[in-house]
């Protein structure tokens, strides 16, 4: 049965807890239940707001129309050989189904462990840890178009990721709902050691559990637990410059940390740029920077979006100041 709720208090249902309003909200568990709900937002011209986890959005005060959170919980595999195929609904908590999956001996996913959020959101970022992106093992997504209800299946092609990046950002923002993910795993031992120092936290013939394990503690260690201070994980991306731009910023900062893109560009830390601003563990108000991990803003509670954007605003004049980089929130506005 379709349960439609009215104001619904949406500010335990983002990790940064900022205060918001759902003048409506559903959290469809059926295909059918989300195309049914789909077709009478459009009936009555309700704007349509997708919710997972809420652990990459900035939301306002007030969201009207109708907020929907698909909740398709079903997964299941499916043998080929070694290879193994996962099909996901869009509801299935991300974390919960990496540990599952290393638990059967499953690999692909080991990485991506303790990313908060629900499994359909997955793509809109093509969220990515540890060397690993989701691009990696995904091979398709299916999606309900908000308009029609009608549904289908997009390659990983057609979805175009990039870096935190993908078609769901920009010409499918608002335009589709993400259902289920086929993600191409294998039972063939395949570890991904080559990101910092994970390779020394593991045995020498590590299981997939045992990766995820490592990659959990590190995450534990460096990252604030979103139930304990609320935040958004990296509130910035890595941004990329050029290389002559690099070559600049590296002559008056040698040891800054920079990174090259197959592309020719070179990706810098958001983080160490921050800190070198001396932000790191800077308060105002409601909000901060971490005092350990400078990427991420912290709320203290008390304060909404529009406060949150300011602060970062101020986080993001300091660093182009100091290295005439430009940084960019990672999380979505909506
Ligand atoms: C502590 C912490 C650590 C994090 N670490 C990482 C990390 O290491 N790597 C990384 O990539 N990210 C990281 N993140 C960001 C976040 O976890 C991911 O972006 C995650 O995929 C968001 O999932 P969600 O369900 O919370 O999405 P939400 O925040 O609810 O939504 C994110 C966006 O996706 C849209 N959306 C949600 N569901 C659907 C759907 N079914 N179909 C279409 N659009 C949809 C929303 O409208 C919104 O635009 C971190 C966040 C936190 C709080």
């Amino acid at each position: 049965m379709l349960t439609l709720q009215a104001h619904v208090d949406l500010t335990a249902a983002n990790t940064l807890r900022l205060p918001c309003y759902a003048e409506r909200f559903m959290a469809p568990q059926t295909l059918c239940d989300l195309q049914a709900i789909l077709r009478r937002a459009a009936v009555c011209q309700w704007p349509v707001t997708l919710l997972g986890g809420g652990s990459n959005v900035l939301l306002p005060p007030q969201l009207s129309g109708i907020v929907i959170r698909p909740s398709l919980h079903q997964w299941w595999l499916e043998s080929q050989g070694d290879d193994v195929v996962a099909y996901v609904g869009a509801g299935v908590n991300w974390h919960s189904l990496v540990m599952a999956l290393a638990a059967r001996g499953v690999w692909g996913t080991e990485n991506l462990a303790l990313i908060p959020g629900h499994c359909g959101a997955a793509p809109v970022q093509n969220i990515g840890a540890y060397g690993v992106e989701l691009k990696d093992v995904l091979l398709g997504v299916q999606v309900v178009e908000i308009a029609s209800g009608n549904m289908r299946w997009m390659s990983a092609a057609e979805c175009q990721f990039g870096y935190r990046d993908s078609l769901f950002k920009h010409a499918l923002a608002n335009r589709v709902v993400i259902t289920q993910l086929a993600l191409r795993l294998s039972r063939q031992s395949n570890p991904k050691l080559h990101y910092g120092d994970l390779s020394s936290r593991v045995p020498s013939q590590p299981t997939p559990l045992a990766i995820a394990e490592a990659v959990c503690a590190v995450r534990r260690a460096k990252l604030p637990d979103p139930a304990v201070l609320a935040n958004a994980g990296s509130f910035f991306k890595n941004p990329l410059v050029s290389q002559a731009h690099a070559e600049r910023l590296l002559h008056q900062y040698p040891a800054m940390p920079h990174f090259s893109q197959p592309d020719g560009k070179i990706k810098l830390a958001a983080g160490w740029l921050i800190d070198q601003c001396g932000l790191k563990g800077w308060r105002e108000g409601s909000f901060g920077v971490h005092a350990q991990q400078a990427l991420v803003l912290v709320h203290f509670g008390g304060g909404d979006r529009a406060g949150l954007l300011q602060f970062a605003e101020r986080v993001v004049s300091a660093v182009n100041t100091h290295f005439g980089v430009e940084l960019e929130p990672e999380p979505r506005v909506l």
